[in-house]
């Protein structure tokens, strides 16, 4: 589609004065690029591939046409109710805070229907009683992780024989978190004539493999994501000894409210927010091993600008949409280029100013390469005043030629920090 035929108001895609009122209120002045091209044909009836990250407005994208039919269906069904426990259109999600994102989204575009539309989020990592009362009757929409959703069906307390639209958020993401069975067995209980619209950030083998499985000649977006946001990316490379205090000294300086600072194990959530906290700085964690209620509550308060920063695993990447995040931090690398991707999505949503910051060491730099090539950007490397990495090392980063590893920084652990070698690296520790 040449940008000339995108609709520029929300007026012109076809949507409902309802629907049209509710995102006058929410402030929502023009479509995103993904909401401009794709919710005409979705409203048509098309099946949709969309390439687009969290932050582009793909919630919307799905959402508001997928309102708008199912209001349709039940105003010219005079006798609307429900036969068992039907759902009509389902959206298969990764994780249980997306579930829940995405519902409360639903439920905020459909204030105007006035309760017409029964919107439903189940999840895993609490009782399934509640879940399976909300389903009591049925429900039009339903937004569900697999297990749970498998769960559910085996109790008989939903069945999907009736969904008409299928929604798969974060394709890849639900694969690569291994629900690559669940999904085939869910999929095999929908029936064959439906919509579906598939969203992935990235589109892996299995992603494609699936999309040629699912999609009936489907219209295919791929929004880049310097459309949606004006997400600043930088790089601070400093020695691995330091890190923490740049990491303090930054926090301090630019007095960061909602900083979301991302690391790769459970564990280190807690060891970086233990020497934070030596510092001056009061964080709180959010992981997976956190008990569903105490995640669920660490995120209202860092939503409330009650926490100013979180030390997250990536399990916070995905799909959390927290409104003008003003900065994410990659403490530790992402293990790929994907959860880069996802990861510095938390900031500069939808047109707001963000910044994604990486602290690298001598040991994230090669990394760190990988996930700009793939990423297609290339970053200047930066130094702060007072934390500049040892000059050889500087000559070397600068030249594009890492020296070899000291001795003793590989895997193995290190016997003694003030060795010759292992000094080069940790002298300002
Ligand atoms: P999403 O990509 O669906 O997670 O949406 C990201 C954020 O952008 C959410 O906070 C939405 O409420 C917001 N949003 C979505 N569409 C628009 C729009 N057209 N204008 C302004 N904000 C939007």
């Amino acid at each position: 589609m040449s940008t000339a035929t995108i609709p520029a108001n929300f007026s012109e895609l076809g949507l409902i004065p309802p629907l049209l009122a509710r995102l006058t209120e929410l402030e929502y002045q023009q479509p995103t690029p993904i909401q401009a091209q794709a919710i005409p044909s979705v409203l048509a009836g098309r099946d949709l591939i969309a390439g687009a990250n969290t932050g582009s407005g793909k919630t919307a994208t799905f959402a508001l046409p997928l309102l708008q039919q199912l209001h349709a269906e039940k105003s010219s069904t005079s006798n609307s109710a429900s036969k068992g426990n039907y759902v009509a259109g389902l959206i298969l999600v990764p994780t249980r805070e997306l579930a829940k994102q995405v519902a409360d989204s639903i439920k905020s575009y459909a204030v105007h229907f006035n309760g017409a539309i029964k919107t439903v989020a189940v999840f895993g990592g609490v009782s399934a009683n509640t879940q399976m009362l909300a389903l009591r009757g049925g429900t039009d929409i339903l937004v569900a992780t697999p297990g749970r959703l498998l769960d559910l069906i085996s109790s008989n307390a939903i069945k999907l024989d009736r969904v008409s639209t299928l929604v798969l958020d974060e394709a890849d993401r639900m694969l690569s978190l291994g629900f690559t069975e669940e999904l085939s067995e869910l999929l095999a209980l929908t029936p064959k004539k439906k919509q579906t619209l598939l969203f992935s950030a990235t589109f892996p083998e299995q992603v494609k493999a699936l999309t040629q499985e699912l999609l009936n000649n489907p219209i295919e977006i791929q929004v880049q994501s310097s459309d949606t946001s004006t997400l600043v990316q930088r790089v601070f490379t400093v020695n691995k000894g330091q890190k923490t205090a740049l990491l303090a000294f930054l926090i301090k300086q630019h007095q960061w409210r909602q900083a979301l600072i991302f690391v790769n194990a459970k564990n280190s959530c807690e060891h970086l927010a233990t020497k934070l906290s030596k510092r001056g700085i009061t964080a709180e964690v959010f992981h997976g091993d956190k008990g569903q209620g105490a995640r669920s509550r660490v995120l209202e308060e860092f939503k409330a600008g009650e926490i100013d920063v979180l030390i997250a695993t990536d399990i916070a990447a995905r799909g959390l949409d927290i409104e003008k995040l003003p900065v994410v931090i990659n403490f530790d690398l992402p293990r790929s280029p994907a959860d880069y991707m996802h990861r510095i999505g938390r900031s500069g949503r939808a047109g707001e100013v963000g910044l994604a910051l990486s602290l690298i060491d001598y040991e994230d730099y090669h990394h760190f390469k990988i996930i700009e090539k793939k990423n297609k950007v290339r970053l200047e490397r930066e130094q702060v005043e007072g934390f500049e990495v040892d000059e050889e090392l500087n000559e070397r980063l600068i030249a594009d030629k890492p020296m070899a590893k000291p001795e003793g920084t590989g895997k193995k652990k290190r016997k003694n920090k003030t060795s010759v070698n292992a000094d080069i690296w940790l002298r300002n520790s």
